[in-house]
């Protein structure tokens, strides 16, 4: 697998993914969402978490954790924000997993990095771009600084929930952690990486209690 920065290129040019509507569709709960996409969401929506709960996304469980995944609808399995056309209806502000598609992401000691998923999207003959653009992401370091967090902090999480063994533990830190990420509104006229930044100082506070 070779690992690739922000600023490399890579075979991503799919020609704005006309006609083809494939990542948007059949995804089970695998678009999951971050603090950040939930931030996006209720500015391309205007609805709170407990809104979007309603129809666009739901809850799912990874690796012990619960986290909230785009929805796929009952009716066309597929997301609730594609319209008509096959087209996204928030694109400017749809979540990070569909910005980043047909890549991964890898977190080590130094940072995160991307990884070219071969052949993961229908399109033969991609084109050549730099993945910072294919990201379409503004304040891209900032953005990547928070991924690195938000993996960590889910990552020591995951880690005090196996460590304990307890299904109360469990139900609790994932209640506790639901409601300081994504329960609790964003003020979207405010700076997304501050606010993430306080929320994450709790958080710290809340895990050092646990383990305790
Ligand atoms: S948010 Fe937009 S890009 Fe992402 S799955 Fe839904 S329709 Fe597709
Ligand atoms: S498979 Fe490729 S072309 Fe089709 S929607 Fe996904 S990224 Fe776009």
């Amino acid at each position: 697998m070779i690992l690739l920065s922000s600023n490399d290129m890579t075979k991503l040019g799919c020609g704005e993914c006309s006609g083809c509507s494939s990542c948007c569709r059949g995804m089970g709960q695998s678009i999951l969402l971050d603090p950040y996409d939930i931030f996006q969401l209720q500015i391309a929506t205007g609805q709170s978490f407990a809104g979007l709960m309603q129809e666009k996304i739901e809850l799912c469980v990874e690796s012990g954790i619960i986290l909230p995944a785009l929805r796929m609808q009952s009716e066309t399995d597929a997301c609730g924000f594609l319209n008509h056309e096959g087209r996204c209806r928030i694109h400017p502000y749809r979540p990070g997993l569909c910005r980043l598609f047909p890549l991964g992401r890898s977190y080590d000691e130094k940072g995160l990095h991307y990884f070219l998923l071969e052949d993961a999207c229908r399109i033969q003959n991609r084109t050549k771009i730099k993945i910072k653009k294919w990201l379409e992401v503004p304040a891209l370091s900032q953005y990547e600084k928070f991924l690195a967090a938000w993996h960590d902090l889910r990552k020591e999480v995951q880690e005090q929930i196996i460590k304990r063994q307890s299904d109360n533990f469990t139900q609790k830190v994932n209640v506790q952690m639901l409601e300081l990420f994504f329960q609790k509104s964003y003020d979207t006229e405010e700076d997304f990486y501050q606010q993430f930044e306080e929320r994450k100082e709790t958080a710290d506070k809340l895990i050092s209690n646990w383990a305790e």
